[in-house]
C-alpha cells in the first residue's frame, strides 16, 4: 500500500512539472490579477474569464517555488468551470486546510473537521501547514484568485 505522504509528494511534483491551465487569456474579456510573495520571491498572474456567474476559464502565469507553482496548478484544476459560489467554497475549504494546524492548537475541540475527499488532489498540500514559512507559498494563488473575484 502506498504511503500517503509519498502519494501527496507525487501529486505536488506532477503539478509542478506539468502545470495545468498554464498561459494567458486576452484582456478583456478576461480579468488579470497579480500576486507576489516577497518571503520566497513567488510571482503569479491569474487570468479569469467569468460568464453568467461561472468561472469559464482560468490561466496561470508567473514563476516561483515548487509549492507555489503546484498550488496554483491544483487550484486552477479545482475551480475551472465551476459556479462562482462553488469557487468561493473551494477557496474557503482550502484556506481552512492551511490554518487547521494553527487553530487546532488554539482550540482543538471546536475545530470543524475538513472533508479531505471534497478537496480531492488539493489535500496533497495539507502537509504544508507543518512548515509555516511555506504556507504563504501555498496560499499565494488563492489570495490572488480571491482578489481577482472581488475586482470583477
Ligand atoms: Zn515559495
Amino acid at each position: 500500500m502506498a504511503n500517503l505522504d509519498d502519494l501527496y509528494r507525487e501529486i505536488i511534483l506532477d503539478h509542478y512539472r506539468n502545470p495545468r491551465n498554464r498561459g494567458e487569456l486576452a484582456t478583456p474579456p478576461a480579468h488579470r490579477v497579480e500576486g507576489f510573495n516577497p518571503l520566497c520571491g513567488d510571482e503569479i498572474t491569474v487570468y479569469l474569464k467569468v460568464n453568467n456567474g461561472v468561472l469559464e476559464d482560468i490561466k496561470i502565469a508567473g514563476h516561483g517555488c515548487s509549492i507555489s507553482q503546484s498550488s496554483s496548478s491544483l487550484m486552477s484544476a479545482a475551480v475551472k468551470g465551476k459556479a462562482l459560489s462553488d469557487v468561493r467554497a473551494v477557496i474557503d475549504t482550502f484556506k481552512q486546510l492551511m490554518t487547521v494546524h494553527e487553530s487546532s492548537l488554539e482550540n482543538e475541540s471546536e475545530q470543524a473537521p475538513i472533508d479531505l475527499r471534497a478537496l480531492g488532489e488539493l489535500a496533497a498540500l495539507q502537509g504544508v501547514v507543518k512548515f509555516p514559512v511555506r504556507i504563504k507559498c501555498a496560499t499565494l494563488a488563492w489570495n490572488t484568485l480571491t482578489q481577482g473575484l472581488d475586482e470583477i
